[in-house]
């Protein structure tokens, strides 16, 4: 498969979130808080169970990277569609 084809999935455990908004800083184009109930939203994301989800392309791996990473709680996790392996 292409590189620039290859697939990868954001799943967002908004639950556990605590609202730290890192993940705002670090990808402001797929994160904003919600002032609801002061949680961030994954924009585009689709729920899934508890969860939200969002497949995208190795052009936004770098940014989806940093807002996982930022994180303090982990609630956001990368994934290789293709081989169901978690990458951060
Ligand atoms: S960085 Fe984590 S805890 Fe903070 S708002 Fe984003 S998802 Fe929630």
């Amino acid at each position: 498969m292409a590189t620039e084809t290859k697939k990868y999935k954001v799943v967002y455990d908004r639950e556990n979130c605590i609202g730290a908004g890192a993940c705002v800083l670090a990808y402001a184009e797929r994160f904003a808080m919600n002032s609801k109930d002061d949680k961030a939203d994954l924009l585009g994301g689709v729920k899934k169970g508890s969860n939200f989800e969002l497949e995208f392309t190795l052009r936004e791996l770098e940014e989806f990277k940093s807002a996982a990473q930022v994180c303090p709680v982990a609630v956001i996790k990368i994934f290789d569609v293709e081989t169901g392996k978690e990458i951060l």
